[in-house]
């Protein structure tokens, strides 16, 4: 078995020891004779995992006393509904960050649900989000009923790093593709959301913390299994949750705490990411990053060849020597190499010694 090195998107590599274990106890949970994907959801084994999995995420998140965390289906997208129809009362109206592809679609969702605005939009005149709104760009209703943003843009590679000031509004993120890879935070915010199959396991769920005090405001008047407050009072267990992917989340978590936590990840990623930014900066005869430099993403580095052609080359040659998922979103084209926690920093070291050969052979 040779296993490549995975720089997908999402879903994404897992850390091979999560993969080894779950292999190791498929058919065999912890010695109670079945799998785990075969016990109830209502029994004490799988409970442990459950309860395990909430417990692990809130101790890396960090996450204040005032705040829980919670497992839904439905992965972010579904997130993009639940938090208006739950938030967004009749008369008020939301602002949102529109820094790329995800945050415009959150956007989208809001206004089906009720009002909501962008209070900052920072499309390029070619219609790509390659920066951040600076601070002065970023004009928030003090009424609004939340402020939504988007910790890590996916698509276009940009990452806040210092978030803008909410002005008393309650902050909302979806961390879908930078939870921990870094401290969140999370005191900052009035809800958290990501879905799981960029830096936490696999695809199937969304993991939620929100702020208890705030969940008193919201609407009661949304179908059960899509209020945040019945997810909160059944733990999670409202219905049958995915249990095999809350099963993965859960060893990829004891993989993360194994491993040092969310700062211990930061470290690790940005060594990642600045060992390759360096080499395509050495290299910008050749390649071209569209971000902008203060908002480059540690967790998704996009770049180009000279030509279409070239960006073509690259991913099929990078493929023959064993580098998985390296094709751009088709909304930018280019590279994007994802550099999730899972991503070692050797695997990088692999991709920059490639890279460097290839700008000297075609360029
Ligand atoms: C992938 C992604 C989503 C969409 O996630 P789904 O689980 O497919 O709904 C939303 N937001 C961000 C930032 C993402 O990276």
């Amino acid at each position: 078995m040779t296993r490549k090195i995975n720089f997908n998107a999402g879903p994404a590599g897992l850390p091979l020891p999560v993969l080894e274990r779950a292999q190791k106890e498929l058919l065999d949970f912890e010695g109670t004779g079945m799998s785990i994907l075969e016990h109830s959801h209502r029994g004490k084994d799988y409970g442990r995992v459950h309860e395990g999995t909430l417990a692990l995420f809130s101790e890396l998140m960090g996450l204040p006393k005032t705040h829980d965390a919670l497992l839904v289906q439905g992965g972010a997208s579904l997130q993009f509904a639940m938090l208006p129809m739950n938030f967004l009362k009749p008369g008020a109206s939301a602002d949102y960050l529109v820094t790329g592809h995800w945050a415009k679609l959150a956007l989208q969702e809001a206004r089906r649900a009720g009002t909501a605005r962008a209070a900052a939009d920072c499309k390029d005149g070619d219609g790509a989000y390659t920066r951040l709104p600076r601070p002065e760009e970023v004009k928030v209703d003090p009424k609004a009923a939340y402020l939504h943003l988007t910790t890590n843009n996916t698509i276009y590679g940009t990452q806040w790093n210092e978030f803008p000031d909410p002005k008393g509004v309650p902050l909302v993120a979806d961390m879908s593709s930078d939870i921990l890879s870094r401290p969140p935070q999370a005191e900052k915010f009035a809800l958290i959301y990501a879905g799981a199959q960029k830096n936490l396991g696999p695809a199937g769920l969304a993991l939620v913390a929100v702020n208890r005090e705030w969940l008193k405001e919201a609407r009661a008047d949304v179908p059960d299994i899509l209020r945040y407050q019945v997810h909160l009072d059944k733990k999670s267990l409202a219905h049958t949750p995915p249990t095999f992917a809350v099963y993965l989340v859960w060893l990829t978590l004891g993989w993360i705490k194994a491993n040092g936590g969310a700062a211990a990840m930061a470290v690790r990623n940005q060594a990642k990411a600045d060992l390759l930014y360096a080499a395509l900066d050495r290299l910008s005869g050749f390649y071209r990053v569209p971000a902008a430099k203060e908002a480059r993403s540690r967790m998704n580095a996009l770049f180009r060849a000279p030509s279409p052609e070239l960006d073509e080359a690259f991913c099929a040659e990078a493929a023959k020597a064993g580098m998985a998922g390296l094709k751009g979103h088709r909304a930018t084209g280019g590279m994007r190499a994802s550099l999730y926690n899972a991503v070692s920093l050797d695997d990088v070291k692999t991709l920059v010694a490639f890279a460097e050969d290839f700008a000297r052979r075609r360029g």
